[in-house]
């Protein structure tokens, strides 16, 4: 069972390394959604035990595909044909 301490750490670290033996070798599985909750399994390779990340949506962008080109009329030191 992990502690309070071991969750409040592994979330700090934003999760990149083991709450129960602190290795870095872990590994995600397969994630759940479920509304705007993402749930994803991992493993640990080093003790072998399994824990769920909980995500939730909080934000979205848009994206970067639709960023406007840069004007084909810039000349290459920068400066803007005119
Ligand atoms: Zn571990």
């Amino acid at each position: 069972m992990l502690s309070e301490e071991a969750k409040k750490k592994y979330l700090e670290d934003h999760g990149v390394r083991c709450p129960y033996c602190g290795s870095d070798n872990i590994d995600a599985q397969d994630a759940d959604f479920l509304d705007d909750m993402m749930y994803q399994k991992v493993e640990c390779l080093n003790c072998q035990k399994e824990w769920t990340d909980h995500y939730k949506l909080v934000d979205i962008g848009e994206s970067e595909e639709d960023d406007p080109q840069l004007p084909e009329s810039i000349c290459q030191d920068g400066s803007i044909a005119k």
